[in-house]
């Protein structure tokens, strides 16, 4: 039965780089045989304009009768003076949490050929293959009470709240372990459990959790030392699991360390898989509409798609193989080039992954 996939492409450069991941995924329908119906919306500031809010309930509708949701990015600054709750990022919140997609799978890969766009030394980085989960529906984003207020003595004052249940604990770190358990094997739980009580629940969870797993290696390690050692010796990591907010934070310290936030892809998902798939970086307004974006993070964020929604981790294959190829006939968007190496334009990179997949 043919799969629906609901495609939103929001705003800035979503469109662009959406369009070439449409491309690929209609390529991978003739060489995989995959059966795939897409439909396509508005999201974030595109639907504000459009419907006079950032996500309209036909839309979300439309969500949840799909079997996956492909996703731009949303926001730029026409829509920073709007009222808060119908700015282009609360329809972001929104749809996350209104289809339950509680893990965000954040992968920090570095291409071999892209070693020395990174900040850090080639030696350090060459090789790294990090696989973040973050929690993204509970956590200090989302928790009550949270305010802010004018208190008697004339100051202001602002508060907000970091709940964690056990079962929104367990399910996210069940998620880690699966993923752990497809790769090599090793877990590394980030929290503050010197500190916050959350954290001391996380962290006592997350050991309950790992019984189920004796084929998985567990460490737990504070977030401010995951930080300095995802700089100081990334490759340690395999997987890591973490809640909201750490997770927000060291997914894009990750994403540095391979060079462009133009390469990364990311999924989040619910309890049965479905999910919704985008790359890591926002909606660029300093280029939209330039043609000049980096279309390879949402080709691969549509690969993740291939791969954990709809089952055809063999199509998934085929598509990062062809980036791969792609990158080693020099292919080079602006944002991943270095001096002297030829820079081509959005279409041309999607063009160029389209036909090594099919010579594949
Ligand atoms: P951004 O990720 O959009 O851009 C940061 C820098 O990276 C910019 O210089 C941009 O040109 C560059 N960049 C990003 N993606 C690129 C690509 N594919 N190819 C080449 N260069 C790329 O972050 P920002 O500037 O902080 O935010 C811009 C807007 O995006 C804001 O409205 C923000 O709220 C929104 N945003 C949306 C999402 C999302 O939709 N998930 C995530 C982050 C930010």
């Amino acid at each position: 039965m043919s799969k629906k996939i609901l495609v939103l492409p929001g705003d800035g450069i979503g469109p662009e780089i959406i369009a070439e991941a449409v491309k690929v995924l209609e390529a991978v329908r003739d060489t995989h045989g995959v059966d795939i119906t897409l439909e396509q919306d508005d999201l974030g500031g595109a639907a504000y304009d459009r419907y006079g809010s950032p996500l309209a309930d036909e839309t979300l509708a439309r969500a949840r009768a799909a079997d996956a949701v492909l996703l731009g990015a949303v926001g730029g600054p026409q829509w920073d003076s709007i009222d808060p709750a119908l700015r282009p990022e609360r329809g972001l919140l929104k749809i996350r949490s209104q289809l339950g997609l509680f893990a965000n799978l954040r992968p920090a890969l570095l291409y071999p050929q892209l070693a020395s766009a990174s900040s850090l030394k080639p030696e350090v980085v060459a090789g790294l293959d990090i696989l973040i989960v973050r929690e993204l529906t509970g956590g200090i984003y989302f928790g009550s009470p949270r305010g802010n207020e004018v208190r008697a003595d004339g100051k202001r004052f602002a508060y907000d709240t970091l709940p964690y249940s056990e079962d929104e604990i367990a399910r996210i770190a069940r998620v880690g372990f699966e993923m752990a358990r497809v790769r090599n094997g090793k877990l590394c739980s980030v929290d503050k459990a010197n500190v916050l009580a959350s954290s001391q629940l996380w962290r006592a969870v997350v050991n309950e959790i790992a019984t189920d797993y004796p084929d998985v290696e567990v460490s737990h390690m504070y977030v401010d030392n995951a930080a300095m050692q995802l700089v100081r010796a990334p490759k340690q990591f395999d997987v890591i699991v973490t809640d909201n907010m750490f997770g927000d934070i060291l997914s894009d310290q990750a994403s540095m360390l391979t060079g462009s936030i133009g390469m990364l892809p990311s999924a989040s998902l619910d309890a049965n898989n479905k999910g919704m798939y985008e790359p890591c970086h926002g909606s660029a307004p300093d280029i939209a509409g330039r043609g000049i974006a980096n279309p390879l993070a949402t080709i691969l964020s549509a690969a993740m798609l291939l791969r954990y929604s709809l089952g055809r981790g063999d199509a998934a294959d085929a598509i990062e193989a062809a980036v791969g190829k792609v990158l080693d006939a020099g292919l080079r968007t602006a944002d991943i080039a270095l001096p002297g190496e030829k820079v081509v334009g959005t279409a041309e990179m999607g063009d160029a992954v389209v036909r090594a997949l099919k010579v594949a």
